[in-house]
């Protein structure tokens, strides 16, 4: 179909094989987008990155790490000109209870899921802002809304949390300049965050809590964010959209 037809679109954490960022990638490639796959290993980024096609580019870049955020950018601006899309999808979970939490713990999932978006949204704004468009897509979680679950400890759930208000004052703050800021709340979705991680017991009583009676899948999640990135969401900004299977009906 072509929504992202002569667009360029950077996706963090997208080197996962099973992660909502590779899929999410995979859609906007199919949709005419060219990709820059940002994740901590190079060899894994660039080996995603093959996996769409040619043209596409695999960089190493801890979004924890301000410098690294720009440097990326500043290297795609330089091939591609511009960056039309950004997709703040690399998180970090720990099934940790309240006080198990250690400030490293703290920081490493506060870091990683709400630093890292604000590094990576600071990176692509002033060109965004230059050329009077841009959408991004912050990936937060069901977590931030009912207050955490089976993956995520609370320090998950009140990095997430932050993701929603990050993503507002954003969007307030660039909607006059036609950039649009938005989050998607996944809930429960089979990848590598989630594989394993549950007994038997444990899947079901997941399963029961969601009115559509299954996991998500990752393309589940990556139909939302191509809608958030593409022209069809062309007046929604500040907005979370949820992608869960009813979880919050
Ligand atoms: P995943 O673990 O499969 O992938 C996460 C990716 O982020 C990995 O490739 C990892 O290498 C990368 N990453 C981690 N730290 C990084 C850093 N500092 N810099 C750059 N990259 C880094 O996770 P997923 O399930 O695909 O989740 C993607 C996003 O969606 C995360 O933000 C997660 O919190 C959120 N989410 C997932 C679910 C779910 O059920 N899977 C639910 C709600 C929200």
């Amino acid at each position: 179909m072509g929504l992202l037809k002569d667009k360029f679109a950077i996706v963090t954490g997208a080197a996962s094989a099973r992660g909502l960022g590779k899929a999410t990638a995979k859609a906007f490639a199919d949709h005419g987008a060219t990709i820059a796959i940002l994740d901590l290993d190079a060899g894994a980024a660039e080996a995603a990155a093959a996996d769409l096609g040619h043209g596409h580019i695999g960089l190493a870049c801890n979004v924890v790490d301000k410098t690294a955020c720009e440097a990326a950018v500043e290297r795609l601006i330089e091939a591609w000109g511009r960056v039309d899309v950004l997709v703040n999808n690399a998180g970090i979970t720990q099934p940790l209870k309240i006080m198990e939490i250690a400030p490293e713990n703290y920081d490493a999932v506060t870091d990683v899921n709400l630093r890292g978006t604000l590094y990576m949204s600071q990176a692509v704004i002033p060109s965004m802002r230059a050329q009077k468009s841009g959408a991004i897509v912050n990936l937060s979680s069901v977590s931030a809304q009912r207050g955490g679950g089976i993956f995520g400890g609370p320090h998950y759930s009140a990095a997430k949390a932050g993701v929603l208000g990050l993503t507002k004052a954003m969007a307030r703050e660039l909607a006059p300049d036609n950039v649009r800021v938005n989050s998607i709340c996944p809930g429960f979705i089979a990848t590598d965050i989630t594989a394993g991680k549950l007994s038997e017991a444990q899947h079901r009583m997941v399963l029961d809590g969601i009115p559509m009676g299954r996991a998500g899948e990752a393309s589940d999640v990556a139909g939302c964010a191509l809608f958030l990135a593409s022209d069809l969401s062309a007046y929604c900004t500040g907005t979370e959209v949820d992608v869960n299977g009813g979880s919050l009906i």
